[in-house]
């Protein structure tokens, strides 16, 4: 271990790639970043240029150190987080990827997936891996490659392809090749991993008819994983914890016991509920994942997601022009009492969890003569709270079902991060409509130092997650001050609004 213990963090999300240099203290010393081209080749298909994700990965890599003004060899480690499930398959030999990476949000394996359900896979999948038949995970996008790039079944077949998620590619270009693995949470949003024995599922495989030769080693999120190529930064840096985002977001706000919960707030929303070592099967479509793997020790999660958060104020912002800039949708709903009626359901993609409604599309209920553009952004901002408590009521309602060995979850506080939770009118009215208490921590910026942390545990920075889980340090606290009858009365509003857009029940 370097005496400073300086932790580089690699958050490759789905827009930007970023390094982030970190001291002990979880400070952020220096960062780096550059935004990611989105490839759009039809309606509903998203690409990714793997080879750019590299590149720019390691651009801002070696920015970062410029920036701080450190050498490789004061580096402890690298922690890796990651965009989920979007699937790279590339050739041993030249490490050339075959195709564009196929991004989570690609539908072109809907086809595949119905004809998954329909002929009754569906309870089998969800109990192995703990996942929802859908285009969203990796399994569907592998046989898709290899039925469709010319050779690929062949040489796959031979064994001369690697899958990776985007960590395990990165891993392999980061080590020369040296190092073809990933950790157990990015396994577990394969739809290929079976989460309670944590390994391969080969009845899963011949399901999706993928050779066991492509796939990666999966190891603990905090394990050596090798070490750079010492060409890249001029000295070797050890590469000592990797973690999807979503799960290195739980770690970098330290929600390390049952019951614990935490909330990113950007682009979209993911909440997830620490449920312990009880992998809780969900009976209100909700996810069941890999929180983290330590020590050869599995955590679980339930997981929900709901698609559109800050994305409808961008929506607001660029589309129907109403304000200028996210933040100002702050004061124009703080101006009012309330919206009068008027509700947002922002299905724009459809709807995520607990719904799962491909079909359904977004709209604004309750219009009268005199709604106002207010009323209209407020509406915006209420619906991330309405669709939090969507989540949370039926997270709760799985626990509750699932009769843990370790009691029931009692959900103390919501630990929330990402872009929207700025907005202190919101993290307001959050707590109110959840009944819960908001906490905001002071470095929102959990990803990137989630993945930190996990590189630290590994490097002997922190000698344990008690040591992490004392660095957490709150910057603002929102208690719940709405009345029950007014928290009825508006989430009534809001269930009745969603069922006008559903298409499915
Ligand atoms: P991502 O990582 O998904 O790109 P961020 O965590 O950077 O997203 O959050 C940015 C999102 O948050 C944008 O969609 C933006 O509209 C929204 N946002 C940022 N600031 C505010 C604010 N003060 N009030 C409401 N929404 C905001």
């Amino acid at each position: 271990m370097t005496q400073n213990g300086l932790i580089l963090a690699l958050d490759q999300g789905t827009t930007s790639s970023r390094a982030i240099l970190f001291d002990r203290n979880g400070a952020a010393l220096a960062n780096a970043q550059q935004e990611l081209p989105q490839i759009f080749p039809a309606p509903g298909l998203v690409e990714h240029d793997a080879e750019q994700i590299w590149r720019d990965t390691l651009a801002t890599a070696r920015a970062v150190l410029d920036k701080g003004g450190v050498g490789a060899g004061e580096i402890a480690g690298i922690g890796i987080a990651n965009q989920r499930e979007t699937t790279v398959i590339w050739r041993r030999d030249t490490g050339l990827p075959i195709h564009n990476a196929i991004v989570w949000q690609d539908r072109r394996t809907a086809d595949l997936c119905n004809g998954l359900r329909r002929s009754g896979h569906d309870a089998l999948i969800q109990s192995r891996t703990g996942l929802i038949v859908d285009p969203y995970f990796s399994a569907t996008k592998i046989a898709w490659l290899l039925d469709n790039v010319e050779g690929a079944r062949a040489w796959a077949e031979a064994g001369e392809l690697a899958f990776g998620t985007i960590d395990s590619w990165l891993l392999w270009k980061l080590t020369g090749g040296a190092v073809h693995a990933t950790d157990a949470t990015n396994a577990s949003r394969t739809m290929l991993f079976d989460i309670h024995r944590q390994r391969w599922d080969e009845e899963l495989c011949q399901l999706f008819n993928v050779p066991p030769a492509l796939l990666p080693e999966v190891r603990d999120c905090a394990a050596d994983f090798g070490q750079t190529e010492k060409a890249l930064f001029g000295a070797p840096i050890a590469i000592a914890g990797i973690a999807g985002d979503q799960q290195a977001a739980t770690v970098g706000q330290a929600c390390f016991t049952p019951g614990m919960i935490k909330s990113t707030y950007g682009t979209g929303c993911f909440v997830m509920l620490n449920t312990g070592v009880d992998a809780v099967a969900s009976r209100n479509r909700m996810l069941t994942t890999v929180a983290y793997r330590l020590a050869g020790q599995t955590t679980y999660a339930l997981e929900g997601s709901i698609f559109v958060a800050g994305a409808a104020m961008q929506w607001l912002r660029d589309g129907l022009k109403l304000i200028d800039a996210a933040p100002d949708s702050e004061a124009l709903a703080r101006g009012l009492e309330s919206t009068d009626g008027v509700v947002m359901v922002p299905a724009f993609t459809g709807l995520g969890a607990p719904y799962w409604d491909a079909d359904a599309r977004g709209a604004i209920v309750g219009l009268t003569r005199d709604s106002s553009i207010a009323q209209i952004v407020r509406a915006g901002l209420e619906a991330v709270c309405y669709q939090t408590r969507d989540l949370l009521l039926a997270m709760q309602a799985d626990a509750a079902a699932a009769a843990l060995p370790t009691g029931n979850l009692v959900l103390d506080v919501l630990r929330v991060d990402g872009g929207m939770v700025e907005n202190d009118w919101l993290m307001q009215f959050l707590a109110d409509i959840l009944d819960l208490g908001v906490d905001r921590p002071a470095v929102t910026e959990t990803t990137a130092l989630g993945a930190a942390y996990l590189a630290g545990l590994q490097t002997g920075v922190y000698p344990s997650i008690e040591t992490i889980a004392s660095h957490w340090r709150r910057q603002a606290s929102f208690t719940p001050g709405m009345t029950a009858a007014r928290r009825q009365q508006l989430y009534g509003a809001w269930q009745e609004a969603v069922a006008r857009v559903r298409t499915v029940t």
